[in-house]
This record gives structure tokens, C-alpha cells and sequence, in this order.
């Protein structure tokens, strides 16, 4: 028989906030020894509080925008209740009755055409510690212990492990440009809920849901393996399908069952009553909404347009910090297609040759305007203007007091050029001699050395005017 696959996901992703979502522990990261970024509160002392960090609501608020959902005014935490050494209060605090956004709506372009895959709700969470095991010990490190995440819930929609590879690439995209999260390795989890159906049925079969994978390599096979399981346990009963939470292993590439199925009672739910209900006014709505980048196929477009290239807008639209860069020195009056040049490869290039990333550029926008414009205006070429970005990428100088101090600013005094051009006429009487006779090439060795005395930062159109003029 044919059958059809249907998956529906469950995706963490880490919110990049300064602080954690209920105390102002500093974002923890990979630098950090254990345990470093902990306080009272995020590792469950007796008494203490959660207090809200509004961040956490204006980019949930945020990722609801951007995948078109509707965001519910009235909010509420609820205390989910488990024993795990990684967590220290013995529940979590996240959201079941009240989420923070609801029906929302992706589009996908796949091999097969444009899909929409419906998002049933999205909710805001603590994340939980993490349990090191060594040897006869086992190690508990809480500093990813109430670390804000955003958990989006899709409904069943997907037909394919190309499709969820796709989905996930593009909310990955969609969140780094929007600053909501860098999804860095391990800060995006899914759980994977997966069933098969004989083709045209209209009713769901039996799900199992592949816990924390966040690997889409692995997200990929791990779905292979397990709707071939379903299938040849529905086909030649070679094992019964219940409905259950598995692991997949990397190494086997198989999918090994943990435990059933937990239902919402196993976790007595219940209201977190150290959290008061958030109220989202229209005026703070509307915040959001003006601060809210554009969104994702907005942005590919509007780049698309000033002529900026496809490769060059994957860079752009995969990282935040550097499609901000462009956007500000676009709006300070830059042309899009030269200002990603001046980024894309001038400033990474530099970066590169340092042996850098691109995440550590950190170049103010104020100063890159700046270089484009004395290019653009003509107050230095740009073989200066290079000069002056590879110093300010390097060492951060400010672009127009360096220009002054290395003397490449070009509207050299005219007498100044004018004593070039001759001393270069003189020390080159070959080069004359052969221009004299007819050999035109000979003029661009005379303007080598002029711009060679000028340190490259000579206006080419003058000099050439005058050497011809000299040469006359
Ligand atoms: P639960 O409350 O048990 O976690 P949800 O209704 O929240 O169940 O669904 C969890 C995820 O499982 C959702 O992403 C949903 O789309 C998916 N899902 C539900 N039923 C199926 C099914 N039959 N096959 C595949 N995925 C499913
Ligand atoms: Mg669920
Ligand atoms: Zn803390």
C-alpha cells in the first residue's frame, strides 16, 4: 500500500536577550565555566521570585508578527510540574492556557510548489539546566536554566522530510534577520512528531514524537528511518505502534523508544500564580510593530530589486547584524547594491584575512557611511577608500580624521600634483620617448608613477589631464 507521511513539529529556539526570562543572570554561553551565570532565583532557592523580562514578550510578540499570527492580548504562565535533577524547582514555568500567539501561517517554496503549513501556537518558556555525566558522577550545570525560549507548535501539515528541512531553514533565516535569535548550534530544538496514513485516508494514524533533535541532517534521516518503521509495522506487522516519545541515535541512525507518552495530566498544570497576567495594549502592539524588521520575503525582494545578488542575499538575510549594517547605511542615504559590495566584500574580506568571522565585524554604521561618502563625492578614490576601511575595521579610527592624517585625500593641492606629474616626466625619459612615438601605453606607466608618489591617492581624471597636457 502508499502511504502518506504527516509530521508536525515542535520547535525551541533560544531567545537572544541580554538576561534570563525571569531573573537578570546574564545570557549564558559556551565561554562560561559551569555554573558561572546562576543566582538565587534560576537555580530554585526557597522564596524567590520570578520577576517578567519584557524582552522576552516583544520578541515572542516579534516571531508571532512575522509568521502571521494572531497575538493574544491577555497572557498567562503556568507552572508544568516534573522531577529532574536539571531542574532545580521541580517545574518549569511556560504557557498552556493562555499563549502568547496563536493560529499563525508559513508559506514554503519546495521542489513541489508553494505549501502553507498552519502554526498552532507559539509560547514563551524557561529552558532547563543540563546534566554532565563523568565517570562515577553525574554533574548538574544550571546556566541554561531559565534561559527564555519560544516554542513554535506547527499543526500536522507536513508531507515530507524536505518540507520540515525547508520549514526549519527558513524560520532559522527569519529569526537571525529579525534579531529574535542567532540559532547558533544547539539553540534551536525540535521534537518531531510523526505518523503515516494510506494515501487518500483522511484520518491520522498513530504518532511517535522523536525528542530534541537539532541537527537538520539528522532531523532528516531520523524521519526516514521512523516512516519506514511505521510503514513496515502497518504493512507486515512486524511490531505494534503506540503512541510514544523516542530518541533517534546518531551513530545507528535508528530511533529507540524512552517512554510513553506523557498526557497534560501527568504534569499537573496549573497556574504560576508568582506571575501576573500580561496585558498587550494596542500602544505597545504597535511598538512592536514599528520596531519589527521587514519581513523575510520583503527583504529578499526589496534586495532583489536594488540588484544586489542572490548569493549576497542569503549572506545578508542569514545574519542580523549585517543586513542591520546595510539597512542603516542604506537609510543614511547609501545605494543598497554598493553599500553590500562595501560589506559583503570589502569589510568580510578584511576580516577574512585576519583569520575572522563574519560576526566579528563591528563597524558602526555612522563610520561606514562616511567612507562611502568620500568615495562617492570624490574626496578620496576608492583604492584610498580601502585604506581607510581596512584601518577602521582593524582598529576602529575614525575614517575622516585618519584620511586627514595619511594625507589620502585627493583634492591634493593642484601645485602639489602638477610638481608629480613633471618630476615623473623628467625621471622617465624612456617612457616619454616611447609615448612621443606613438606608443600610448606608455602614458599609463607615467600615471603608475604619479599615483606611485601620491601613495594611491591621486584623482585619476587630473592627473591624466595633466600629464597629457605636460606631455604636449
Ligand atoms: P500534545 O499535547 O500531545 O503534545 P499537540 O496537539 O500539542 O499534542 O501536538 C503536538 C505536535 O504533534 C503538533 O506539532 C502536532 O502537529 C503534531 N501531531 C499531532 N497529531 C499528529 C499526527 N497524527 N501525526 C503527526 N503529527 C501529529
Ligand atoms: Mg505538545
Ligand atoms: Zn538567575
Amino acid at each position: 500500500m502508499n502511504y502518506e507521511l504527516v509530521i508536525g513539529l515542535e520547535t525551541h529556539v533560544e531567545l537572544s536577550t541580554e538576561s534570563k526570562i525571569f531573573c537578570s543572570c546574564g545570557g549564558h554561553s559556551a565561554a562560561n565555566e559551569p555554573n558561572d551565570c546562576v543566582c538565587p532565583a534560576c537555580s530554585g532557592m526557597p522564596g524567590m521570585l520570578p520577576v517578567m523580562n519584557k524582552r522576552v514578550v516583544e520578541l515572542a510578540v516579534t516571531a508571532g508578527l512575522m509568521l502571521n499570527c494572531d497575538i493574544n492580548r491577555y497572557t498567562t504562565f503556568d507552572k508544568k510540574n516534573y522531577y529532574y535533577p536539571d531542574l532545580p524547582c521541580a517545574y518549569q514555568i511556560t504557557q498552556l492556557n493562555h499563549p502568547i500567539c496563536t493560529n499563525g501561517c508559513v508559506t514554503l517554496k519546495t521542489s513541489e510548489g508553494s505549501r502553507d503549513i498552519r502554526i498552532k501556537q507559539i509560547h514563551m518558556e524557561e529552558d532547563a539546566g543540563k546534566l554532565v555525566h563523568g565517570g562515577k558522577y553525574s554533574y548538574v550545570d544550571f546556566n541554561r536554566t531559565s534561559v527564555p525560549l519560544i516554542e513554535i507548535v506547527t499543526q500536522p501539515d507536513f508531507r515530507s522530510a524536505e518540507e520540515v528541512v525547508t520549514y526549519l531553514n527558513k524560520l532559522k533565516s527569519m529569526f537571525r534577520s529579525g534579531g529574535i535569535s542567532e540559532c547558533e548550534e544547539g539553540a534551536m530544538r525540535c521534537d518531531v512528531n510523526i505518523s503515516v496514513r494510506p494515501e487518500g485516508s483522511e484520518e491520522f494514524g498513530v504518532r511517535t514524537e522523536i525528542k530534541n533533535m537539532s541537527s537538520f541532517e539528522a532531523i532528516e534521516r531520523a524521519i526516514r528511518y521512523e516512516a519506514q518503521r511505521h510503514i513496515d509495522a502497518l504493512d507486515f506487522e512486524t511490531e505494534e505502534l503506540v503512541q510514544e516519545t523516542r530518541r533517534f541515535d546518531d551513530v545507528s541512525g535508528k530511533t529507540f523508544a524512552m517512554r510513553n507518552k506523557e498526557t497534560e495530566a501527568d504534569y499537573r498544570y496549573f497556574p504560576d500564580a508568582n506571575l501576573m497576567p500580561i496585558i498587550i495594549d494596542d500602544e505597545w502592539l504597535e511598538k512592536i510593530k514599528a520596531n519589527k524588521p521587514a519581513a523575510l520575503d520583503e527583504k529578499v525582494e526589496d534586495y532583489r530589486l536594488a540588484g544586489i545578488s542572490e548569493k549576497e542575499i542569503d549572506m545578508l538575510v542569514s545574519n542580523h547584524k549585517i543586513s542591520k549594517l546595510l539597512d542603516d547605511v542604506v537609510n543614511m542615504g547609501c545605494d543598497a547594491k554598493d553599500a553590500a559590495t562595501w560589506i559583503l566584500t570589502d569589510c568580510i574580506g578584511v576580516l577574512r584575512k585576519d583569520g575572522k568571522t563574519m560576526d566579528e565585524l563591528t563597524i558602526s554604521s555612522e563610520k561606514l557611511f562616511n567612507i562611502i561618502k568620500m568615495v562617492n563625492d570624490g574626496t578620496v578614490n576608492r583604492t584610498a577608500g580601502k585604506k581607510i576601511l581596512i584601518a577602521v575595521v582593524e582598529n576602529d579610527v575614525d575614517p575622516i580624521s585618519y584620511c586627514k592624517e595619511q594625507g589620502l585625500d585627493k583634492k591634493f593641492d593642484a601645485s602639489i600634483v602638477e610638481a608629480v606629474v613633471v618630476k615623473a616626466i623628467e625621471q622617465n625619459p624612456q617612457s616619454v620617448q616611447d609615448f612621443k612615438n606613438g606608443k600610448t601605453k606608455a602614458l599609463q606607466a607615467l600615471f603608475g608613477a604619479c599615483m606611485k608618489e601620491l601613495k594611491g591617492a591621486g584623482d585619476p581624471a587630473v592627473i591624466k589631464a595633466l600629464l597629457e597636457e605636460k606631455l604636449k
